[in-house]
């Protein structure tokens, strides 16, 4: 029998549809979703409120995994450790650093971080993933949608989980227009800004599909969120069939998110403020923004072998 940890890395861009495609992969009773496993240590604060609709400190799954966690670290083992004021690790810093930017360009993450750090952060994340493992009893994959390509490609390295990859694909167009309009609230569409939007998100998605093409074949699968939005029912059973999982039900697809069974403190708050609110599936509505004639060309050339 295999013993490993399955675990689902969601390969997805920022603002992508990865968090609440999370969630529907969460609602079925063979996964469980943990949302940005990155942030879990830096975010962690016992006041948040966790989707299950308590505090992290009421909260009786985290409760349970802290002390594991604290049980293999006075074992000596690297691990997770949840406490307030936990720093980040260089290698999951957020923002554009210099060691970032070469890690963009292609530079292999051991020879930006060095060996030493690599195998640390190995070390600390498979055994974060074992941990969570034994506490579901084998039965079950894990999710995470923590968005830098580098995290994946690191732990690819390892052979003690399994791997599975989805990547969630978005029309980049769409997706580079609603970027620039939400920093429109605060910056101008025109200069600076749009070109260097333009140039990283070319630069992520090449290294996010580079990294996507490790996966071995088997593992990984694509989902267009557009085709998923609009037709769940397909997308979702390929999903499924793919993690050799039966459905739940025979039922139709239900479009309304069940949060309060799954237990997620980091990522988009959005989803924490609408505590009466139902959180739904909508259908995609791709609203195009107006550019300059030049801009307009210049987008279509940068994304044109994006297909
Ligand atoms: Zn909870």
């Amino acid at each position: 029998m295999n013993k490993k940890p399955k675990v689902i890395f969601l390969s997805a861009n920022a603002f992508s549809g990865s968090t609440i495609f999370s969630l529907f992969l969460g609602k079925h009773s063979n996964i469980t979703n943990l949302g940005e496993v990155i942030n879990l240590e830096h975010d962690y604060n016992e006041n948040l409120i966790c989707t299950c609709g308590d505090r992290v400190f009421n909260c009786t799954y985290w409760h349970e995994i802290k002390e594991k966690l604290n049980q293999s670290i006075s074992k000596g083992l690297l691990n997770f450790s949840l406490s307030s004021n936990k720093k980040r690790s260089l290698i999951d810093k957020k923002g554009l650093s210099f060691k970032k930017l070469l890690i963009l360009l292609g530079f292999s993450p051991q020879v930006v971080y060095g060996e030493e750090s690599i195998n640390n952060y190995i070390e600390k994340n498979i055994n974060f993933f074992k941990e969570i493992d034994k506490y579901h009893n084998r039965s079950k994959y894990i999710v995470d949608s923590s968005k830098p390509p580098e995290r994946l490609d690191i732990l690819l390295e390892s052979s003690e989980i399994d791997i599975y990859c989805i990547y969630l694909k978005r029309n980049l167009k769409s997706l580079f227009d609603s970027n620039i309009k939400r920093e429109k609230k605060t910056r101008k569409i025109i200069g600076f800004k749009f070109y260097r939007e333009l140039i990283l998100l070319y630069f992520r998605e090449k290294h996010r599909r580079k990294v996507f093409n490790k996966v071995k074949e088997g593992n990984k699968l694509t989902v267009d969120f557009e085709n998923f939005k609009n037709n769940p029912q397909i997308e979702y059973s390929r999903v499924l069939n793919f993690l050799k999982c039966s459905p739940n039900s025979s039922n139709e697809f239900d479009r309304n998110l069940e949060i309060k069974k799954q237990h997620i403190y980091v990522g988009n708050r959005w989803i924490f403020n609408k505590k009466n609110e139902k959180i739904i599936l909508e259908t995609e509505n791709t609203k195009h923004i107006k550019k300059e004639y030049f801009q307009t060309k210049l987008v279509d050339l940068v994304f044109k072998n994006y297909k």
